[in-house]
């Protein structure tokens, strides 16, 4: 990994924030490169390995988006609204572009896989598209813009992992970071832009993540995130040895660099996650009980509409190994999708008994957003009224509101271990870190350093974080 001259960086937790560059005060022959991320952790980890490819080839980055000479934006079409909050962004561009002409506006990512020259001709302002295997090509990119054209590439790739370039790191707070395992998805979700966007499924060599994995520890870093859009069917076959590695046996290598690096990962599809993976878990206690299992709905019928290949009780046996195995305390979490095509009241009121009958701690959710081009989208009607989308959405976070207010009081009096990773964001006396299943905890400093793992008993909560106090 390069070592830059790091002089701000900017991270926000919340998922849906643009994240900002770091500052290198290198010598930048081609000038300074401004990124901001948009969507899933993917996308975050993939705007590391542009930062890596451009610094690579002699580009300077900045976290001032006024001395940019290449603005990019990594982006997100999973939702409409994450497409018009990229439309929206780049209009704010326009004032840049018209004092400096020579700025190059460059699209990245799934918005600029799914509309390719349609981004072009539309927003006047964009020089550059490249979809999501297309980076290694950007510096050539790059300089076809210098020669005064526009320049597109979104071909996507069967076998690009990105597997030997070392990422550079911008949206960490060194003590976690995000590793990508595969990349692409298979699934077919029916409502789902993925597939589409970032084409098919591949495994990265099972050696490249090792060395990734552990040149963090090396650094310092504590926790590392296995990211995939679905990490248990990741399968790499070792060309000398034969040997097939399944997620289970990739969890292990990694829990077994050491055992003061924590392992999590995302995300896990019902259909896929196995016995062998919970074991794994079970087994080695720095790979984190904390799964994110997307349910997405509680009905069967719409499960089937979705194309998810599981049915409600399939899930639930799933999330009943998971707490046969793990113990009550593994946190568990979801997607779902409020006002699917065709999804009536009786369907609603199944995925509302669906988080009754588990109590998640947490989960994200949304309604349903018909992606063009999609199965859904070509085979079923988008017929619940926006307000009933709307309705029904905030009948589901209410209630995960409540169940993560009882999860998080179950864990009271309980004693955790806790990876600190900074300063609380309300007060410079407490630090906050997460527990093993996933949940803040905020308290009173003493001698901890952020990176260090101390023993804190839980003495009290919100519906989102747990305070307590060190032993
Ligand atoms: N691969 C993961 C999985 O299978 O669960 C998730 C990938 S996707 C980036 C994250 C979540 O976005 C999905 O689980 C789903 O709940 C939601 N999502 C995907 N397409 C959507 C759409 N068209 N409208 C609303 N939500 C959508
Ligand atoms: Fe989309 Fe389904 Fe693949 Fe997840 S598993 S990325 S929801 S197609």
């Amino acid at each position: 990994m390069q070592e830059l001259n790091i002089v701000s960086k900017e991270i926000e937790n919340n998922l849906d924030s643009p994240r900002i560059s770091i500052d290198t005060r290198e010598d930048n022959y081609f000038g300074k490169v401004y990124i901001e991320s948009y969507g899933c952790q993917m996308n975050f980890a993939d705007s590391e390995v542009v930062t890596s490819i451009l610094i690579d080839k002699g580009y300077g980055t900045t976290s001032n988006i006024n001395e940019a000479d290449t603005i990019l934006l990594n982006t997100c079409a999973i939702r409409d609204n994450a497409e018009q909050k990229i439309r929206h962004r780049l209009q704010t561009f326009k004032a840049i572009k018209t004092k400096n002409p020579k700025v190059v506006i460059g699209i990245l990512g799934c918005m600029a896989e799914r509309l390719k020259t349609q981004l072009i001709e539309e927003e006047k302002l964009v020089d550059l598209v490249a979809g999501p295997d297309a980076y290694r090509d950007l510096p050539n990119l790059l300089d076809q813009i210098e020669n005064g054209q526009k320049a597109i590439n979104v071909f996507l790739s069967k076998e690009e992992t990105y597997g030997n370039i070392e990422p550079v790191r911008l949206h960490t707070n060194g003590v976690s970071a995000f590793v990508s395992i595969m990349r692409g998805c298979d699934n077919m979700c029916s409502f789902c832009v993925v597939p589409f966007t970032r084409g098919r499924e591949r495994s990265r060599d099972l050696n490249s993540i090792l060395n990734e994995c552990i040149q963090l520890f090396e650094k310092g870093y504590r926790e590392i995130n296995l990211l995939g859009q679905n990490v248990d069917s990741y399968r790499w076959t070792n060309p000398d040895t034969n040997e097939t590695i399944t997620f289970d046996l990739l969890l292990i290598a990694v829990a077994k660099i050491n055992s003061d690096l924590r392992v999590r990962f995302s995300t896990s599809h019902p259909k896929d996650i196995t016995d062998d993976v919970l074991y794994a878990m079970a087994k080695y206690s720095n790979i984190c009980k904390n799964i994110h299992l997307p349910a997405q709905s509680g009905s069967n019928r719409i499960l089937t509409l979705m194309n998810r290949t599981y049915s409600r009780e399939w899930y639930m046996e799933r999330i009943n190994s998971i707490r046969n195995i793990l113990g009550e305390e593994c946190g568990i979490s979801h997607d779902v999708i409020a006002g699917f095509c065709s999804e009536t009241e009786e369907d609603h009121q199944q995925t509302l008994q669906l988080l009754n009958d588990v109590v998640y701690d947490f989960g994200y959710m949304f309604t349903y957003s018909e992606r063009p081009g999609t199965p859904a989208a070509k085979k079923y009607k988008d017929d619940v009224p926006d307000d009933v989308k709307s309705r029904r959405l905030q009948e589901i976070i209410d209630l995960q509101r409540k169940h993560s207010g009882i999860r998080n009081e179950q864990m009271i009096g309980t004693i955790q271990r806790v990876l600190v990773e900074g300063n609380s964001k309300k007060s410079d006396l407490h630090h906050f870190g997460k527990t093993d299943n996933n949940k803040v905890v905020v308290f009173k400093k003493k001698e901890e350093n952020k990176g260090d793992y101390v023993e804190v008993k839980i003495v009290a909560c919100t519906t989102g974080t747990l305070l307590g106090e060190l032993v």
